[in-house]
C-alpha cells in the first residue's frame, strides 16, 4: 500500500502531534480516526442512543456526514455544516467513544470510511488499529508509547491549559480505563502490528520523534 503511513498507540502517546507534523512535512493527508469515533459518540449522545441499540447505531454510522477541513496548522471536523472539533473533546466523549468503538457495526462502518479515504494514498492515518486492521499492508507502521505517568501528565497539562479544572489522579484513572477497554476489546484491539516500529516518546520532543520517523520514511529527503 504505497503512500500510507500508520501511527498507532495508547492515549496521549504523542500520536496526534506527530501525525499532524509528519503529514505536513510530507504533504500527505492527515486522518484522525479517533475524531471519527468521537463524532459517532457525540451523535449517539445527542440522540440518546444506547450502545445496545445496534440497528440504530448502524444507521447513525452509515449516515454520518463527516468532513475534515484544514484550518491553518489545525484540522477541524465538521458534521454536516457544524464544526464539532470542540464538542468531541469532552471527558464524557472520551469515555463514550472508547465504549462505542467496541461495537462491531460501528467499527465496520468507520473502517469502510477510513479505507475509502485511504484509496487515494499519501495518507498519515492515526488511531489504534491502523497498522493491524485498517491498513495491514501500509508501507510504514509506527507505534508510539510512553509510561502511564508520562502520558497522564501530558493530558493533564493539556486539559488545564484548556481551562478545565481536573486532578492529575482523575486524568490518570480515565486514561487507564480507556487504554484497558481499547486493549481488551474483541475486535481490532489496541496493539502494535507485528511489523510496526515501536517508539517510546518519554524523553523525546515532538520534532525529535518526527526526525526519527523521517529517517525511515524519507531518508535523506528531509
Ligand atoms: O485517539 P482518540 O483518543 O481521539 O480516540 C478516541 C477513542 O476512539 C479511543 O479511546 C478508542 O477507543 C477509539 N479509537 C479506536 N480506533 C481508532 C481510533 C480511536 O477504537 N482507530
Amino acid at each position: 500500500m504505497k503512500g500510507i503511513i500508520t501511527i498507532d498507540g495508547p492515549v496521549a502517546s504523542g500520536k496526534s502531534t506527530l501525525a499532524r507534523l509528519l503529514a505536513k512535512r510530507l504533504n500527505f493527508l492527515y486522518l484522525d480516526t479517533g475524531a471519527m469515533y468521537r463524532a459517532v459518540a457525540l451523535q449517539a449522545q445527542r440522540y440518546g442512543v444506547n450502545l445496545t441499540e445496534i440497528p440504530t447505531l448502524w444507521k447513525l454510522c452509515r449516515n454520518l456526514d463527516l468532513d475534515f477541513r484544514p484550518d491553518g496548522e489545525k484540522t477541524r471536523l465538521y458534521m454536516g455544516e457544524e464544526d464539532i472539533s470542540m464538542a468531541i473533546r469532552t471527558p464524557e466523549i472520551d469515555m463514550l467513544s472508547s465504549e462505542i468503538s467496541a461495537v462491531k457495526e460501528v467499527r465496520d462502518a468507520m473502517t469502510d470510511l477510513q479505507r475509502k479515504i485511504g484509496r487515494a494514498g499519501n495518507l498519515v492515518a492515526e488511531g489504534r488499529d491502523m497498522g493491524t486492521d485498517v491498513f495491514p499492508n501500509a508501507e510504514y507502521k509506527f507505534f508510539l508509547t510512553a509510561p502511564i505517568e508520562v502520558r497522564a501528565e501530558r493530558r493533564y497539562i493539556e486539559r488545564v491549559n484548556r481551562g478545565e479544572t481536573v486532578s492529575l489522579d482523575d486524568v490518570k484513572k480515565g486514561l487507564k480505563q480507556r487504554d484497558y477497554q481499547d486493549e481488551t476489546r474483541a475486535i481490532a484491539p489496541l496493539r502494535p502490528a507485528k511489523d510496526a516500529r515501536i517508539i517510546d516518546t518519554t524523553a523525546l520532543r515532538p520534532h525529535q520523534v518526527l526526525e526519527k520517523i523521517l529517517e525511515e520514511v524519507s531518508p535523506g529527503g528531509r
